[in-house]
């Protein structure tokens, strides 16, 4: 079902791990799908992985903490496929230390991607969804925003700060029915868990409900149900999709 076929995506950090199956995901369902992220040799090859007969994917090199990027690739976005109806604000980054060894460079850079980022792409795309009275953003937390974790004081202050962006965005924007909401994410299995040693995955694993890591495509299948027309009653909602770890 081409469900999302008369639908422009921009999906930020779209060329690798969560960003990436999503990409795919919103193009096997007709999507137009626009990648803004700033490794622009992955999202290369992922754009030539993904592409499939028919459908339309684009790469934009966009490095979402500088406003001028993001101003210029909206306006390329929208210049090239006509709007922007749906904002995936995936993009992030982690740089992780206790409180006692984490330098201000460390806090600072995932403020930077993980929050303003997220700010700087909302802001840029929210004029032309309110003109057109149309308009889903979904942003990425984390379970660490809702419950914290050992050494990610900037982590989660960040994911915590992005479900408060998008329970007051989703209260200043419903009346141009806009809807704004958030995906808490558990433990996924990326690129980055090849880096864990097992035996830290089999604990993640153990104290997982469902008794499994999630996938890229356990997310991705949320990004796109409230991308959906199903979803259009849903505002400001933060979805844990973490096998029940967090409960
Ligand atoms: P990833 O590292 O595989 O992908 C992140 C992408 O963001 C990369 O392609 C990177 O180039 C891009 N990016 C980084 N900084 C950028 C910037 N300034 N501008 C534009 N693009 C930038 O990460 P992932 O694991 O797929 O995570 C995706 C999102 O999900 C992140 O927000 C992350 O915090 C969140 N999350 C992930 C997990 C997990 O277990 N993987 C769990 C909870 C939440």
């Amino acid at each position: 079902m081409k469900r999302f076929k008369d639908k422009v995506i921009v999906i930020t950090g779209g060329a690798s791990g969560i960003g990436k199956s999503a990409v795919s995901r919103f193009l096997r369902d007709g999507a137009t799908v626009v990648i803004w992220d700033v490794n622009e040799a992955q999202g290369q090859d992922t754009l030539s992985e993904v592409r499939s007969n028919g459908s339309i994917a684009d790469f934009m090199k966009v490095n979402t903490t500088n406003p001028e990027e993001v101003e210029q690739a909206t306006l390329a976005t929208i210049q090239k496929f006509g709007q922007i109806d749906v904002l995936i604000n995936n993009a992030g980054i982690t740089r992780d230390a206790t409180i006692k060894k984490i330098t201000y460079n460390e806090w600072q850079q995932v403020i930077d991607v993980n929050l303003t980022g997220v700010f700087n792409c909302t802001r840029s795309v929210i004029p032309q969804m309110i003109d057109k009275g149309y308009g889903r953003i979904i942003n990425t937390s984390s379970v660490v925003g809702l419950y914290g974790n050992f050494g990610q004081v900037n982590y989660a202050a960040t994911k915590s700060g992005v479900i408060g962006m998008t329970k007051t965005l989703a209260k200043e924007l419903g009346k141009h029915n806009i809807t704004v909401n958030a995906v808490a994410p558990g433990f996924i299995a990326t690129e980055m868990v090849k880096t864990i040693p097992e035996k830290v995955i089999n604990l993640m694993i153990d104290k997982t409900p469902l008794k499994r890591l999630g996938t890229p495509e356990d997310v991705a299948n949320t990004y796109a149900f409230l991308a959906s027309d199903e979803a259009a009653f849903i505002s400001g909602a933060v979805i844990s999709v973490d096998g029940a770890v967090t409960i």
